[in-house]
């Protein structure tokens, strides 16, 4: 499959990257969300409480090799920086071994890495993995939340909970946050916890990923009007196309609290996404997926149109490059969203000439 999705950059690619988006990227490029995982920790299905599957489609596993050859593949003339952690979808998955994994290629590649935790860690337990790993904080995912906890009551705190938060909060370390929930960003528990976050732990590097996976307008509700008095909290643009929801997000809270992150490995899917009655569909060429029948996420376009699909790490950025043009962000701006915003927060946690470690 990685051969097929990367190896294939085509003359249509490459002319949608050289004539929109390279004189756009600055040359150096920070991407605050990339996995590294290997096939042999996972365990898990995918598709556990509520979750999609179709990323599983697109790569099961994403070596550190196969992530930096897809930043020479994909952003040719970039020197890009990732943010590092794992891919532990659910309990059952080899959490050790991939946060390991995450680990030693942060070590081996001079990376800043998150550790994948899971909200059964004590405080002391929490502190002493991610210090003893050298990682900048962590990521959390919703499977992971109690089981006894039914999947549309899941909240943030069930997985990201507060006793872990405090030990961020004295360190000042990075929370990555995909937050659950059907509401997804609009969900009242979603926005109140996010305040309480931002309230109770103002050291916390807050980053709210795939802008809250407010994918289509109908996820955005009223949630730009209260985070608009948030401070602090970041958002990460990954695995989001939309460039509508970019422009609000910027307008709400400025250039300088929105980050680029990609989220690869599934960001190297042929695809362009579209909403539908506010859900959103990612429309692949015939074929390449699989059956996708039975998802709601994913539809074939004809034959013929599946030459007009390029990268989904394109269908982003050129998202963002079209927002970004509608919100009448400046050059020194836009950079700040590639570059200079997580610099700022990578140098706040030590990590100084991210460039040259
Ligand atoms: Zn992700």
């Amino acid at each position: 499959m990685f051969e097929i999705m990367i190896m294939n950059v085509t003359e249509r690619d490459a002319v949608f990257y050289h004539e929109r988006l390279s004189g756009f990227l600055p040359n150096r490029i920070i991407d605050m969300h990339a996995h590294v995982c290997l096939k042999a920790h996972r365990r898990s299905k995918g598709g556990e409480r509520g979750t999609v599957s179709w990323t599983d489609r697109v790569a099961s596993e994403n070596p550190i090799e196969d992530l930096l050859d897809s930043y020479r593949l994909l952003l040719p003339g970039k020197q890009v920086l990732p943010l590092i952690f794992g891919m532990t979808l659910a309990p059952g998955d080899d959490l050790d071994a991939g946060n390991d994994y995450v680990r030693r290629c942060a070590a081996e590649h001079g990376l800043p890495a998150l550790i994948f935790a899971v909200p059964g860690w004590g405080a002391a337990e929490f502190e002493e993995r991610v210090t003893a790993g050298g990682f900048l904080g962590a990521k959390v995912y919703l499977t992971w939340a109690p089981p006894e906890i039914a999947t549309d009551a899941i909240e943030i705190f069930d997985f990201l909970p507060r006793h872990q938060l405090a030990v961020m909060n004295r360190h000042g370390w990075i929370a990555m946050l995909h937050v659950p929930r059907a509401g997804r960003l609009r969900d009242p528990s979603n926005l109140e916890q996010i305040l309480e976050i931002e309230r109770a732990f103002p050291n916390v590097r807050l980053i709210i990923a795939h802008v809250g996976r407010a994918y289509c307008p109908e996820d955005v509700g009223n949630a730009f009007e209260v985070l608009a008095e948030t401070r602090r909290a970041c958002f990460d643009i990954s695995a989001n196309t939309n460039d509508e929801v970019f422009e609000q997000l910027i307008r709400a809270v400025g250039a300088k609290r929105v980050l680029f992150g990609s989220d690869l490995p599934i960001l190297r899917m042929r695809m362009r996404r579209i909403c539908d009655h506010g859900t959103y569909v990612n429309l692949v060429p015939p074929g390449l997926y699989g059956d996708i029948s039975g998802d709601e996420h994913m539809r074939e376009v004809a034959a013929g149109e599946a030459d007009e699909l390029t990268f989904f790490l394109y269908e982003e950025i050129d998202a963002l490059r079209r927002a970004a043009a509608r919100a009448g962000l400046t050059r020194t701006e836009t950079d700040c969203i590639f570059f200079g915003n997580a610099r700022r927060i990578l140098s706040g946690l030590g990590v100084n000439n991210p460039f040259t470690v």
